[in-house]
């Protein structure tokens, strides 16, 4: 299958687009490496995590501009997912050896609790196109720590970041057949396959909500474990004492990280009224002086969209929200020529009902809404299925704790645009998602808990002392 880069629409490469036989090729690897690989040292598994880490650091311009080529972000954003995809795998390096389990006195005396910690089996890895090299670290770091075999497939549409990340894991002394990595454009026809195999223990996918619904109820026949990363619509809370310096800077890297296709974007500015106009002035001058063009080029702040389907989404978003009444600021149109393109666009008076304030954006689209009350903008806040991300900027502390303990989402950036750290629990609750990935329970998502019943008998009269 062709890999096109989104800047100047031309293929740049052929991929082997895997069919069902393929796909079975792979369950068998997986089953076959299982348990070796579970039963190797932990210090082994970390090892091999470690020297990753480090190939990665090694190359981590080649792998950023293989990212740049396929997805379209701007080299330095490249560069910093490679940074950001080479600590997840040093924090699961770091994990591997700390999996601990327990001892415990049943309470009559008669029995000890052991309880430990064990691999779950195999699991298929379905990873988006968005972060093509940190969705896929995020899974393999923790599989692979935990003692799991894995089978990666990447989206379609980035399959070489992947298949890179796959070369450094052997590089690095990975045992074939632990890690699997399976591009293909025919993901519906063989992932059912693979879920009914009674190979695979557990899914882990990071994608849409639709698709994940969809994943959850197939994982269901077999009772499988899931982890599900699902999208998000985060509302962005800027309160009357906010400082707005920190504000409008962190709107920026909410907004504009990523050209506005992560599930963290901030989807909606919900702004008090005493301070919105400078606001949305401040945050349109910061959009205006971006240079928008290819990945490659020196000195580009914005890439181009995924494909021609998502710039139509997103202009098609902005059209409906301008003709409900909102006022552009600046951007708002494509750019001409080759290439997704979409201008930086800040939009306000942004009417609540407007197609944009429910759909997940994915573009560089920043709509802004007015509230007097914090009351009423924690319930606009709150009001939708999504639940991954939430933003929330003001100076006072009681009211930045409760509003942020009230907000219905799995994480909270506080005067900060960017909440992803390899070192916190990341994921979503209501439909944006089960489960956690990264911090100290991304590990756990891999392991399955046993628990051994061990009895003990005391000669009478010994007092247990002997
Ligand atoms: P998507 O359409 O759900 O696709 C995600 C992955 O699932 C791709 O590899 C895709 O491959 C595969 N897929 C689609 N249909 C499938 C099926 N029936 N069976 C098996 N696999 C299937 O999502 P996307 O548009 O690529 O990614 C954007 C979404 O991901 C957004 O909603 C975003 O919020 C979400 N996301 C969430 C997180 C998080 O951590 N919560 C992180 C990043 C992105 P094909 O395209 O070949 O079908």
């Amino acid at each position: 299958m062709e890999v096109v880069n989104p800047a100047t629409e031309l293929g740049i490469a052929a991929v082997s687009d895997a069919d069902g036989v393929d796909a079975q090729a792979a369950l068998r690897a997986a089953a076959e490496a299982q348990p070796a690989w579970a039963g190797s040292a932990a210090r082994t598994r970390s090892d091999i995590l470690y020297r990753v880490h480090g190939l990665m650091a090694a190359r981590t311009d080649l792998l950023a501009e293989v990212m740049t080529l396929e997805m379209g972000k701007p080299l330095a954003q490249a560069r910093s997912e490679v940074a950001y995809a080479a600590d997840l795998i040093r924090w699961f390096a770091e994990e591997a050896v700390r999996i601990d389990g327990g001892y415990a006195h049943r309470p009559d005396g008669a029995a000890r609790n052991l309880v430990l910690k064990q691999p779950v089996g195999p699991c298929l890895l379905i990873v988006p196109w968005n972060f093509p090299l940190a969705m896929g670290a995020r899974k393999i770091g923790p599989a692979l720590a935990a003692g799991c075999t894995c089978i990666l497939k990447p989206a379609p549409q980035t399959p070489l970041s992947s298949l890179a990340l796959g070369q450094l894991f052997a590089e690095a002394g990975l045992p074939a057949g632990v890690l699997n990595v399976l591009p293909t454009s025919r993901a519906g026809e063989i992932v059912p396959p693979m879920l009914e195999s009674g190979v695979i223990r557990k899914l882990s996918f990071t994608g849409s909500t639709q698709v994940g619904r969809l994943l959850l109820t197939q994982a269901a026949r077999q009772v499988l474990r899931t982890s599900m990363e699902l999208g998000g619509n985060a509302p962005f809370l800027v309160l009357d004492d906010a400082d707005l310096d920190v504000a409008v800077e962190a709107a920026f890297e909410a907004k504009m990280r990523n050209m506005g296709e992560a599930c963290t974007a901030a989807n909606r500015f919900l702004v008090h009224a005493s301070v919105a106009e400078e606001f949305g002035a401040r945050l349109g001058d910061r959009m205006r002086a971006l240079t928008v063009g290819d990945g490659m080029d020196e000195g580009v702040d914005v890439g181009p969209l995924i494909d021609a389907a998502a710039r139509e989404k997103v202009l098609g978003l902005v059209a409906d929200a301008l003709d409900r009444g909102a006022t552009r600021v600046t951007g708002g149109r494509a750019l001409a020529g080759a290439g997704y393109f979409v201008e930086p666009t800040v939009l306000t008076e942004v009417v609540a009902g407007s197609a944009l304030t429910s759909a997940e954006i994915f573009g560089p689209v920043a709509a802004i809404e007015t509230f007097t009350d914090v009351e009423a903008a924690v319930a606009r806040a709150n009001d939708t299925d999504w639940g991954l991300a939430g933003y929330v900027m003001t100076r006072d502390l009681d009211r930045a704790l409760e509003v942020s303990e009230r907000l219905e989402v799995g994480m909270v950036g506080l005067n900060t645009g960017i909440v992803s750290t390899p070192s916190a629990p990341f994921g979503g609750i209501k439909q944006s998602g089960l489960g956690r990935e990264g911090g100290r329970l991304g590990i756990e998502e891999y392991l399955e808990t046993k628990y051994v019943s061990v009895p003990v008998r005391r000669r009478s009269g010994s007092g247990g002392s002997w």
